[in-house]
């Protein structure tokens, strides 16, 4: 890992994951330990500048309860869904986060804090957090799929970030992988998000109910109940029971995942393809079926030196990754 030398002086940075349905905040000493964390509900129905303000609340917060003197805080590294402008610190738009069009959130926080503050896509941050501190230590060449309510993805190559031409590179979750696939929510159909994020798991299920598919161990008298019930860990455990609607979305999920780091392996050879997000509770129970589409699709080289992985920082991938920008130079060669 490089560390500008100068920035270890100031031992702390603040890393922020900005989700549509919380926001983590975390103060992080330079080695990746977190000194303290919060994390609040984004309430983004309230609208951009209650968002901005509960951004701006929670960080002074965090600050003040970790008793760490705001001068010894090098900056701010915030993990944002996208599309952004990476260069110029703006949210373009955010599909979960209502009325945000082109919010220059590095501008508002570097004039509340009086701090460097870099933004990022939240999948990158993630990536960039596993390379830095968690399964990826030491890898250059890293991929990683973020699988929660949809699926987004950081690539790393050269031990830097790829943004692409305009920063919009890493969208792994919206690869077409079936042109005749369900309607995903980008508008495209057939994308690996529709199949196998979680809620892509869900609405399938929930589909095939509708159309009158019976479960032997998921029971609904109404759509809200359905709803309600439907946990990817009972998901997981209805299709370990041998429930055969659940066991057919689920093996779809997980193999559809496996053609498209089948696709990655092939374009990209990484060293490494690490898996964060909720699905990955399931362990070999994924990994297993997982490891076996993929060898039986990518080329054989490029597949034996591949190591799959699940992510080794839980939930704090995306705030460690994006407190570590501010230690780590990277490039932003995109135009922005
Ligand atoms: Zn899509």
């Amino acid at each position: 890992m490089v560390i500008d030398k100068k920035s270890v002086e100031k031992k702390y940075s603040i890393g922020v994951d900005l989700g549509g349905t919380n926001i983590v905040s975390a103060i992080v000493k330079y080695q990746g330990k977190i000194v303290n964390r919060l994390k609040v509900p984004t309430l983004a129905e309230r609208g951009k500048g209650a968002t901005i303000k509960r951004i701006i609340e929670t960080i002074h917060k965090n600050i003040v309860q970790s008793t760490i003197a705001p001068g010894d805080i090098i900056g701010i590294g915030i993990g944002a869904p996208g599309p952004l402008d990476i260069k110029k610190g703006i949210i373009n738009f955010a599909p979960n986060l209502p009325g945000w069009r082109d919010v220059p959130l590095k501008k508002i926080l570097e004039d509340e804090f009086n701090m460097k503050v870099v933004l990022e896509n939240d999948a990158n941050a993630a990536a960039w957090g596993e390379r830095c501190f968690g399964a990826g230590q030491g890898v250059n060449n890293l991929v990683c799929f973020t699988l929660g309510t949809g699926i987004g993805g950081g690539i790393i190559i050269d031990g830097k970030i790829y943004h692409g031409n305009n920063c919009g590179a890493g969208e792994l979750g919206h690869m077409t992988v079936n042109k005749d696939g369900p309607r995903c929510n980008c508008g495209n159909y057939g994308c690996l998000e529709a199949y196998s994020s979680a809620t892509g798991i869900k609405n399938r299920i929930k589909n095939r109910i509708k159309e009158g598919i019976k479960s032997e161990f998921l029971h609904f008298d109404s759509d809200d109940e359905l709803s309600e019930s439907l946990r990817l860990k009972s998901i997981f455990e209805a299709a370990r029971k041998g429930d055969r609607l659940t066991s057919d979305i689920v093996e779809e999920a997980i193999s559809y995942l496996g053609i498209a780091i089948a696709n990655i392996a092939n374009i990209l050879n990484p060293e490494m393809v690490v898996l964060v997000g909720g699905i990955t509770n399931e362990g070999d129970k994924l990994l297993i079926p997982l490891r076996k589409e993929v060898r039986e699709r990518a080329f054989y080289s490029n597949y034996k030196s591949l190591k799959i992985v699940i992510g080794k920082l839980a939930g704090n991938a995306g705030v460690l990754g994006a407190a570590a920008l501010l230690w780590i130079p990277n490039n932003y060669s995109c135009r922005g």
